[in-house]
């Protein structure tokens, strides 16, 4: 595949959500994420598989439980995780692990770039740990990532990025404790370079950011996320699972494929609803003044919290992003 101009992250989609949404960002400085504050809670979802979320309350960006979702694969050869979580809770992050295995952590694979998520690369990889990632998002870590809610952005050191990389096609295998992991690659959709993880005995999937059932999805058009290729993600998903396969989402609770497939549909409803008042010649304010989300408002969680302090709800940034890939003109 060829390689997209490195482009910086998550903080421009906010920043061109809100300016295209036309809402006040003045006297949006961002709170912080209280780091010291969070705490990690484990949760075993197979017998050798746990899952890691942070406290709620914690984080503004992510209300209902700080940062992004690690999974743990443990097992007498050593231990694999899905995702790092923020940088600045390492520690924390290392502990919560430890009262699962006391065997060396070997992988860490990052579903996806965003900081709530490969923070901690640099810290895991110095334990010994192989960090593997998309090419895509190891392109996308070379840029200084923005920091996320008015705290400091990691160091750029060479230790946080990915040694072995990547690209689409079949998926890459390791086997470990008995396990078969495979890294599915996905077309562009919450970003670039998204993964998704099926623990094959297990039977569970950890999609990263492509799936999220705390507030609307997140297309991050400025790390390279498409409205397309979340569909055919998503559809990679419900491909990849059966229906009672455990899905793991990098934010919101733990859902089966049923739920994927309403998530999908509601996207594909609500870009249906956004192309035909294009078509009518509304513009982006009226769109989101019309409230395409309304008919899912009521089911999702956090969907009219804003995404930072000052900045769009989440219904408004997906609204936004959909507007703009549906409006972009084609090359
Ligand atoms: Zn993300």
């Amino acid at each position: 595949m060829a390689s997209r101009p490195v482009r910086s992250g998550q903080g421009r989609a906010w920043t061109i959500a809100v300016a295209l949404a036309g809402l006040a960002t003045s006297g949006a400085q961002a709170q912080g994420i209280a780091y010291a504050k969070i705490e990690l809670s484990a949760k075993k979802i197979a017998p050798n598989l746990y899952t890691f979320t942070g406290s709620p309350g914690d984080d503004p960006v992510h209300p209902d439980a700080a940062g992004g979702r690690i999974t743990a694969l443990v097992g007498p050869e050593g231990v694999l995780m899905v995702d790092a979580q923020y940088a600045p809770i390492t520690d924390k992050v290392v502990v919560a692990i430890r009262k699962t295995s006391d065997k060396p952590i070997r992988y860490l694979i990052n579903t996806h770039a965003h900081l709530d998520h490969t923070g901690g690369n640099a810290a895991i990889s110095a334990l010994g740990a192989l960090v593997i990632a998309r090419e895509e998002s190891r392109e996308e870590m070379l840029a200084p990532l923005p920091a996320i809610a008015g705290n400091a952005a990691p160091p750029r050191v060479p230790a946080r990025l990915p040694v072995l990389t990547f690209g689409m096609g079949g998926p890459m295998k390791i086997r470990l404790d008995g396990e078969t992991v495979d890294l599915i690659p996905v077309p562009p959709a919450h970003t670039a370079g998204d993964a998704i993880i099926k623990f094959e005995t297990a039977d569970v999937l950890a999609v990263g950011d492509v799936y999220r059932n705390y507030g609307y999805p997140f297309i991050s058009l400025a790390d390279g996320g498409t409205l397309k290729g979340m569909v055919a993600a998503l559809d990679v998903v419900m491909n990849t699972a059966d229906p009672d396969t455990l899905i793991v989402p990098g934010h919101g609770g733990l859902v089966h494929r049923a739920d994927v497939v309403v998530y999908r549909d509601m996207i594909v409803a609500v870009a249906t609803a956004v192309q035909r008042m294009i078509g009518q010649g509304r513009s982006q304010r009226e769109i989101l003044q019309a409230r395409p989300t309304a008919p899912y408002d009521g089911r999702t969680p956090g969907g009219q919290d804003p995404v930072v302090l000052g900045g769009p709800t989440s219904a408004d940034r997906f609204v936004s992003e959909i507007y703009s890939e549906l409006t972009k003109v084609k090359s």
